[in-house]
């Protein structure tokens, strides 16, 4: 939070990029792809997940790279989700309270995708040779 606010000057965003990377870690780590702590975290809506789980191998490009596994699991997680939008009738108003509020989201984003770098460096997968 302190590097993001000294990056920005904005208490909003960095406020944003922390709870980012929060969730990142606890909700929407790589390791989503198999049976893990995040996982579990899910509770009764980690069967979301199992599709993710059955067609992604542990530690492939699509969970465990940069930027690529961080826009993947949101764009799997969104589904579901624009689902459940749809169905009780907010897709609309959650599209333009996201578009009207872009840069939390994207300060939400960056902070998902540092807790991610963080998680394959913690791997050994992002300095591998
Ligand atoms: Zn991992």
């Amino acid at each position: 939070m302190l590097v993001a606010l000294a990056l920005t000057h904005d208490n909003a965003i960095a406020l944003c990029t922390s709870v980012g990377n929060l969730i990142g870690g606890l909700y929407l780590s790589p390791d989503l792809d198999i049976p893990s702590r995040p996982w579990y975290r899910w509770w009764i809506f980690r069967f979301i997940w199992i599709p993710y789980q059955k067609s992604i191998p542990h530690r492939h490009y699509l969970s465990h790279s940069p930027v690529i596994g961080t826009i993947g699991r949101l764009l799997y997680m969104g589904i579901p989700l624009s689902l459940l939008l749809g169905a009780i009738g907010m897709l609309n108003e959650a599209a333009i309270l996201a578009f009207s509020h872009w840069q939390i989201i994207l300060a939400a984003v960056v902070g998902i995708e540092i807790s991610c770098i963080l998680h394959l460096a913690a791997d050994g997968i992002l300095f591998r040779r």
